[in-house]
């Protein structure tokens, strides 16, 4: 029998399912049971090039229509999306093992609303009117041209519509690869692109690893390439994409910092710490791993803290009461397991979990680490997991200082009843994407991405259509042209 996870084929090319067996073969671990739930193959050389060149025949045409007739496709899709919203994410539980109490509102969901966002943005793209006299200059705002996206796996349905809704919406086509640890969602958003009534060859996915996504990079028919992965992956990515001087956006890793002023709710900043650390068992680029907790609460702090994660329900991630699911897959889970032993053995204190669950699948626990100082290795490295790291500060600006002794810069968070210092503290931060008594809230209608070693660009909000265009500028002279000779 097979498995209702098995897509159809592994490939989307031109409007339809593509298969072509003699790629590598992919095998689809279900993270909670460690069982293979579907196949999918690697894309050949000749898969590729069919995706791009499909890619590249249907962005002229699909460019030329309005703005309007693109946004209804993309709005279509939207309402597609949230009708199978239950089936999309089982299948994306499937994918990535997280739990279907996230799923159900976090990720078809979080595609629809970027899909419905962009395809109403669409029809409003314009250039401006710029008089110089009698003179005046026109701006038309141009799509790039055919895109790559390639996706990381913590959110392969939402990054594939992060992605394709802007880009589409701009005029461009796109041929997006998602992780080869995650290829089963972004096939059935081109599905749902398709039967919304989008032209073949607008958005095309392939799978395969890190060679397939070199091969698409390097292509000279591409125009844009953007990628959410690791800042290592990103700087391998965008310096290929110069060679060609190809636009980019960077969607990277980070080590974000929030703070907790003693003047803080302390149910708040727990609630935080806990989105900010455990959601899709801490799998999330945007997390806010180093949590600064002013002295005077400290303890206060961790002992709620406890006592709230111990009320994680760990298990299976169909049930809906489970509300911690297991690591993408045994690699990342043994990589976030040694992170873990270092925290014990560089001398952090473990307030709870610290180890693997003892049951089948990729399961740890939700791990909390206090005492934890500046130069530890947990408390520099992107960890990709549940480990969460309390430091402690004393001043405001000790903390900012601190905070900000990374290279990465993705979110940045700060808890307090005291406004003033809310915004004085956050104006400060190098950080992109950035919280106030919240964390990790990510509405299609706010621009997100990071600075320093985080990444370049924006995705979402108005600030992502810049990013899938250009302005051309047209001089317009009424009169006679002077010239030297
Ligand atoms: P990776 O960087 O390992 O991979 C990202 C994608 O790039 C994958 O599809 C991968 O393929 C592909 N890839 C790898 N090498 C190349 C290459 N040379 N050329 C082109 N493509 C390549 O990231 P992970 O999948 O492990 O995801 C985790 C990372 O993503 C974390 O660092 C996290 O912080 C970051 N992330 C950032 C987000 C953001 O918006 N800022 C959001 C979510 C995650 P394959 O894996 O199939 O080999």
């Amino acid at each position: 029998m097979t498995h209702p996870a098995q897509p159809k084929a592994s490939h989307f090319i031109n409007g339809a399912y593509v298969e072509d067996t003699s790629g590598t073969a992919i095998p689809v671990i279900y993270a909670a049971t460690g069982e293979q739930i579907a196949r999918v193959h690697a894309a050949t050389p000749e898969i590729v090039e069919q995706a791009l060149a499909s890619g590249k025949a249907a962005q002229q045409a699909w460019a030329a229509m309005t703005g309007t007739e693109r946004g209804r496709v993309l709005r279509r899709a939207a309402d597609i999306m949230r009708d199978r919203n239950h089936d999309l994410s089982v299948l994306e539980t499937y994918d990535t093992g997280k739990p279907l109490q996230e799923t159900l509102v976090a990720d078809a969901t979080s595609g629809a609303d970027a899909l419905e966002y962009f395809g109403g943005l669409a029809a409003s793209l314009s250039g401006e009117h710029i008089q110089l006299g009698e003179d005046w200059v026109y701006t038309i705002r141009e799509a790039l041209g055919l895109c790559v996206g390639i996706g990381a796996w913590n959110y392969p349905t939402q990054i594939a519509c992060w992605k394709g809704a802007p880009a589409l919406a701009c005029g461009n086509t796109m041929v997006f690869k998602p992780s080869e640890a995650t290829p089963l969602c972004a096939l059935k958003v081109a599905e749902i692109l398709h039967e919304a009534g989008l032209p073949a060859g607008v958005f095309n996915v392939v799978q395969g690893l890190g060679d397939v996504g070199a091969a698409l990079v390097t292509d000279p028919r591409v125009n844009k390439v953007s990628l959410t992965g690791s800042a290592s992956t990103g700087k391998k990515v965008y310096a290929a994409a110069a060679a060609g001087m190809k636009h980019v956006t960077m969607e990277l890793g980070g080590k974000s910092p929030l703070i907790i002023f003693d003047d803080a709710d302390i149910d708040n900043a727990v609630g935080g710490a806990i989105n900010g650390n455990f959601y899709s068992s801490g799998q999330v680029c945007s997390n806010g791993t180093r949590v600064f907790v002013q002295k005077g609460i400290k303890e206060k702090f961790l002992a709620r803290l406890a006592e709230r994660v111990g009320t994680a329900v760990i298990g299976d991630p169909l049930d809906e009461a489970t509300s911690f699911g297991p690591m993408v897959n045994e690699a990342q889970m043994n990589i976030v397991l040694g992170y873990i032993e270092k925290g014990k053995s560089e001398g952090a204190r473990l307030i709870c979990g610290g180890a693997r669950c003892d049951m089948p699948g990729w399961y740890l626990q939700p791990t909390v680490f206090a005492d934890v100082t500046d130069d530890m290795t947990i408390a520099r490295e992107e960890i990709f997991g549940p480990v969460m790291s309390v430091l402690e500060f004393d001043s405001e600006d000790e903390v900012v200082a601190r905070a900000n002794d990374t290279e990465f810069g993705l979110s940045a968070g700060v808890f307090t009843k005291d406004f003033t210092r809310a915004h004085r503290v956050i104006g400060q931060l190098e950080a992109g994407s950035c919280f106030i008594n919240s964390y990790n809230d990510a509405p299609v209608e706010a621009p997100f991405g990071g600075v320093k070693a985080s990444g370049v660009g924006r995705e979402n909000s108005k600030e992502a259509l810049k990013h899938f265009s250009q302005v051309k500028s047209v001089y317009v002279r009424m009169g006679d042209v002077e010239a030297a000779f």
